[in-house]
């Protein structure tokens, strides 16, 4: 008999429930089943009336986008000026680590991670359909218009 087992048998059902919650909050944000990528939490400091994003290069280089890109996506979804400097992206205005994760994030779900496979080796193409960005899977060959930013 292992530990593990002795563990299981002695939780009630509302305490392994917890448990399992528990673990899945821990989870990455996408489901591992789909895949084991991981979205880089976004590193912000709020000085004054700017916020700093400091990792923007390890968050574009995983999502294999220009931080300029992602920077304009940012500039929309938060209507304030934003300005990419010396790798670092500076936002006109105080916003929460919680909110641009969950920007950053939404980026990443709509942008970068193909609907189909679930795999993040993706690139975009504006196309002469104005208002889309065609959204195209390298590892699965889906491809199909996402709201342009
Ligand atoms: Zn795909």
């Amino acid at each position: 008999m292992n530990i593990e087992n002795i563990c299981v048998v002695i939780l009630t059902d509302e305490e392994y429930l917890k448990l399992l919650d528990r673990a899945f909050s821990k989870a990455p944000e996408l489901s591992a089943e789909k895949s084991d990528f991981v979205i880089p939490p976004v590193e912000s400091m709020i000085q004054g009336n700017r916020t700093t994003i400091r990792n923007i290069m390890q968050i574009s280089d995983k999502a294999r986008r220009e931080p300029d890109t992602i920077a304009k996506y940012l500039s929309k979804e938060l209507s304030v000026p934003v300005n990419y400097e010396e790798q670092r992206l500076i936002l006109n205005g105080r916003f929460s680590n919680e909110d641009l994760n969950r920007i950053i994030r939404r980026y990443f779900e709509v942008y970068v991670i193909c609907r189909e496979c679930h795999k993040p080796d993706t690139h975009l193409e504006s196309g002469s359909n104005r208002g889309m960005f065609t959204l195209v899977c390298e590892a699965c060959g889906a491809h199909y218009g996402v709201k342009s930013y």
